[in-house]
């Protein structure tokens, strides 16, 4: 137990460590099943009682009525970059993508690449994307408006959904979904790999608007058609069932040990507070992104050359804290503190952030 480190990896990440717990003490023989969870048919009683609950809690924490459903499917986030548009843009109508960086340019890529119409209303792209645009002008009669909610590379993020008219909202939530609780009403579709904030890779959440389902063209591929897996409820074939079970851990943890996204909220506002005050104290680091629009998940800053941050990097890791490192396509420093990485991680960071400047600043 000792050799676990303080982690502030992208992705894959930290994950609660009564998840750990829970899922090492059920490993071997799954409540009485004599199997473990990835030895069970996906057809059985005990995954059957697993989906049911991860699906029930998901809508809980998200507010998420009964027009809304939950998908559990494979290929990752960037796979939904495709079944977007595949699915809920039909040929001849534009959607509308706000470009907020490297994510949020993969699903237009993705939009283009399908021949569909993408517009880009607006793009942060003249300042490396250090902001999220604001005032908006949406293409009139968009079928939806694609948003990066939180930009895990830039460490940007959104502070509330903008007002998109009557375009549905459809938002890529990777790596800030159930961070604090935030009002999905005008989404159409939000969805998000787990390996960030909700488990571990292998599984994509996909909430979508039951009236979606009524775009979805027959044209496309089975595994690629929402409607096969809301009419199946995720089970058309094999789901990831490690990872579902997991996530449906992450999932009772919010819920029954921290006790919801209220007070996930109290604890990301202390953490992202407390790590960018200590940036901000004397300009020895440098926050990357504007103020107004830092990101509670992935912090990002600079210091004062890249031999710096080479050095600082390989001391927190010596010092017991992991995955400091900024994006390969970036640079720079990158502490990403989701929900499962605790105030005493960042408490230690600032300290050792502390320490740091004093020998070398
Ligand atoms: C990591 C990430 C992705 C890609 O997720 P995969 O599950 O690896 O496909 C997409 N969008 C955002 C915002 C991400 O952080």
């Amino acid at each position: 137990m000792e050799q676990r480190i303080h982690n502030f990896n992208a992705g894959p990440a930290a994950l609660p460590l009564p998840v750990l717990a829970t899922a090492q003490e059920e490993l071997l023989n799954f409540k009485g099943s004599g199997m473990s969870v990835m030895e069970i048919s996906h057809r059985s009683k005990w995954f059957d009682g697993i989906l049911e609950d991860a699906v029930v809690r998901m809508k809980r924490l998200l507010g998420a009525g009964d027009n809304y459903q939950v998908l559990f499917l494979q290929g990752g986030a960037s796979t939904q970059f495709a079944m977007a548009p595949m699915n809920l843009l039909p040929d001849g109508q534009a959607a509308d993508y706000v470009n907020t960086g490297t994510w949020a340019k993969k699903a237009i890529q993705e939009a283009q690449i399908l021949g569909k119409k993408a517009n880009v209303p607006a793009t942060s792209q003249d300042r490396n994307f250090a902001y999220i645009p604001k005032n908006v002008s949406y293409t009139p009669g968009a079928a939806y408006v694609h948003l990066t909610s939180n930009n895990t590379i830039e460490g940007t993020q959104y502070n509330g959904f903008p007002d998109t008219g009557d375009a549905p909202i459809v938002t890529d939530m990777s790596s800030d979904m159930l961070c604090r609780p935030v009002d999905i009403s005008k989404c159409g579709l939000v969805y998000a790999g787990a390996q960030k904030n909700l488990g571990p890779a292998g599984v994509c959440i996909a909430v979508l608007r039951k009236d979606m389902l009524e775009r979805v063209p027959k044209t496309i591929p089975t595994m690629f058609r929402y409607t096969t897996h809301a009419e199946k409820n995720s089970l058309y074939n094999t789901p990831p069932c490690w990872s579902i079970y997991i996530v449906g851990l992450v999932l009772k943890w919010l819920e029954e040990t921290v006790g919801g996204l209220d007070k996930m909220e109290a604890q990301n506002r202390a953490k992202a507070e407390l790590l960018y005050k200590a940036i901000d104290k004397t300009g020895f680091y440098k926050g990357t992104a504007d103020k107004e629009d830092r990101s509670w998940m992935n912090v990002t800053f600079r210091l004062g050359s890249e031999d710096l941050e080479k050095k600082f990097v390989a001391e927190a890791e010596k010092a017991g804290l992991g995955g400091l490192k900024g994006h390969r396509s970036v640079g720079g420093c990158r502490a990403s503190i989701y929900n499962a990485t605790g105030l005493d991680a960042v408490e230690a960071l600032v300290s050792f952030m502390n320490d740091f400047e004093k020998n070398n600043g």
